[in-house]
């Protein structure tokens, strides 16, 4: 089976839709697992998670989505993601905001747990760097666990006693194979690694294969929707960076 792995979707609707359009391309992918952040800093909340339910998939939880909905507090946010926090509770339907309030804040699938920050704190937890993944492997039974939230395409693996890092370059085959992973796809709808696509992963389980794909979009179709909504011009500019 092959499944795309999307992270950090953040209401970015050209993104979103330009990689639906490249997982088409490549075919046969028969689901999608979503890290979360489906919503917020973007203009389009409710159309992404329209489209997302639209496909065969399964999501978890991210600290945006439960902060739009009130499930969780906005305490760690900058002034600019309390703004654009605000505006997207506006944006939701009552039916988005019951999709969102029950998605869990971890899935099980295949050799997989999927959690939007990590396995030992799924919603608010960044994994940064080799300590922090080290102690999260201690945090889930499957041999490879998928996470989001820093919007950086990394590969965190087991080696023995030790934890190595490596940044997860696109369209290099990466192994699935005996270490425990942690790996993070990168972000949908706002990179943050320096590179302004768009970026997701396929799996191929028979293969034991992870890709990772970059993909160009409007980003000045997003950033137009942006201003004209009113969102904070610090969120605006920094897609055209991917940082
Ligand atoms: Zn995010």
């Amino acid at each position: 089976m092959r499944c795309a792995i999307l992270a950090d979707i953040h209401a970015n609707l050209e993104a979103f839709t330009a990689v639906l359009t490249d997982i088409e391309k490549r075919g046969d992918v028969a689901e999608i697992w979503c890290l979360g952040d489906i919503v917020d800093y973007g203009p389009d909340p409710h159309a992404c998670l329209q489209l997302l339910r639209a496909a065969n998939h399964v999501c978890v939880a991210g600290n945006h989505d439960w902060a739009a909905i009130g499930k969780v507090s906005m305490q760690s946010f900058n002034d600019d993601a309390i703004t654009s926090c605000q505006w997207t509770a506006q944006k939701l339907t009552p039916e988005d905001k019951d999709f969102l309030m029950n998605l869990p804040a971890t899935i099980q699938k295949e050799n997989f747990t999927l959690a939007h920050g990590s396995p030992r704190d799924p919603i608010s937890e960044y994994i940064l760097y080799p300590p922090t993944a080290a102690e999260n492997f201690n945090h889930f039974t499957t041999p490879y666990c998928l996470v989001g939230h820093s919007h950086l395409p990394g590969i965190f693996k087991q080696v023995g006693s030790a934890t190595n890092y490596s940044i997860f370059l696109s369209n290099i085959g990466l192994v699935i194979g005996k270490n425990r992973l942690i790996i993070n796809p990168g972000s949908v709808g706002q990179p943050r690694d320096g590179d302004p696509q768009a970026s997701y992963a396929i799996f191929d389980s028979e293969a034991k294969m992870m890709r990772l794909y970059r993909v160009p979009y409007d980003i000045e179709a997003t950033q137009n929707k942006m201003l004209h909504a009113g969102l904070p011009l610090k969120l605006v500019n920094r897609l055209s960076h991917g940082a």
